[in-house]
């Protein structure tokens, strides 16, 4: 356990949420941009909430730990913490782990400095609510999975979009390439992926995860959802080969892009010539407005952030770009 006043500093990667072709069950955490947090345990006086957030950038987050997704995480994890028998089974097996902590005297102090812009469609709410129960385990010793940690971070996207999903909780806590096979029981596999860069481009328009899921149609065609399968599985399998011309031609998305790209203005443009400079392929990230398209050298990368700011210069919306990697390593902690 780490002492009490003692800050921990943490970094919490943006995420692309369903891969194109895998809505709702796949994603991938980036090296930039990434939010930074400060967390640490201290005393608290009685009355005083167990959550305090500070937040110290201009977007005028909510600061009730129930309102702020990173508080809604952080609660569901203090209750499973302080039920009884989650301490024994955290601690039972383990004689030199002391010090538990008693949340009614003790709580948690949370400074969240967002670089990455909430609504953006690049896991702005989850890097939040990942970044602030990785922090957290750290300093109570690591007492939790990281498959608890998801869970915990699951009850921050409930408050920002609705429901509990995981699908960029589980690439910022894991790193990497992840699938979540299902949500109730959890159970999220990390997959390999061979080095690829990664463009993203975010208009600066407002696209609501409400309304990018009230469009959606209820039904699939059968004919679709075999395409979209066959697509699922030749991305995890074109991942895991390291084959990228199978990973290029599996980026394809029958069932939800079509529905979803009338909200972002010039996509249709912006794919075909994305594609034209040499992107393996890309779609929209999470609900939007992002914008994505994966490449296997950097080079291109960097061609498909040109054309990109060309198609955004040219509509005159304003926008901002960025030539990142994967990142493999998750939620990192500086202590
Ligand atoms: P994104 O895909 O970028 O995460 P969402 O629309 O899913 O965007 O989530 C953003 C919503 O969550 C906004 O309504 C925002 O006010 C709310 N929110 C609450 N706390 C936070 C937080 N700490 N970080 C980001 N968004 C938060």
């Amino acid at each position: 356990m780490v002492p009490l006043n003692q800050w921990i500093k943490i970094k919490a990667p943006a995420t692309v949420a369903n891969m194109v072709c895998g809505f709702d069950i796949l994603g991938f955490a980036v090296n930039n941009p990434y939010d930074e947090m400060e967390m640490r345990l201290v005393n608290r006086a009685a009355g005083q909430a167990s959550i305090t957030i500070i937040n110290i950038d201009d977007y005028n987050l909510p600061t009730d730990p129930e309102k702020n997704v990173a508080g809604a995480a952080l609660l569901a994890m203090i209750e499973e913490y302080t039920a009884n028998s989650i301490i024994e089974k955290s601690f039972a097996d383990d004689a030199t782990q002391t010090g538990l902590v008693d949340f009614s005297t003790i709580g948690f102090e949370v400074k969240i400095n967002k670089l990455i812009k909430p609504g953006s469609g690049v896991g702005s709410s989850a890097a939040s609510s990942a970044g602030a129960v990785v922090g957290a385990n750290y300093l109570l010793g690591n007492p939790f999975t990281k498959d608890d940690l998801v869970r915990f971070a699951m009850n921050g996207e409930k408050v920002a979009s609705g429901v509990k999903h995981a699908d960029n909780i589980a690439p910022c806590i894991h790193g990497g390439v992840t699938l979540v096979r299902s949500i109730f029981p959890l159970e999220v596999i990390a997959l390999p992926s061979p080095t690829l860069f990664v463009t993203i481009v975010h208009p600066q328009i407002e696209v609501r995860t409400a309304d990018a899921r009230s469009i959606l149609k209820q039904n699939v065609q059968l004919k679709d959802a075999i395409k979209q399968w066959g697509n699922i599985a030749g991305l995890v399998a074109g991942l895991m080969k390291g084959d990228y011309d199978l990973i290029g031609r599996s980026l394809e998305d029958v069932i939800i892009e079509p529905v979803r790209s009338i909200l972002i203005p010039g996509f249709d443009d912006l794919k075909k010539a994305c594609k034209a400079a040499g992107a393996l392929g890309g779609g929209i990230s999470g609900s939007g407005p992002s914008i994505f398209f994966l490449s296997k050298e950097k080079e291109t990368a960097i061609a498909v952030e040109k054309e990109m700011k060309k198609l955004y210069e040219g509509l005159e919306l304003a926008h901002h770009t960025y030539v990142t990697t994967i990142n493999q390593t998750g939620v990192e902690i500086e202590a």
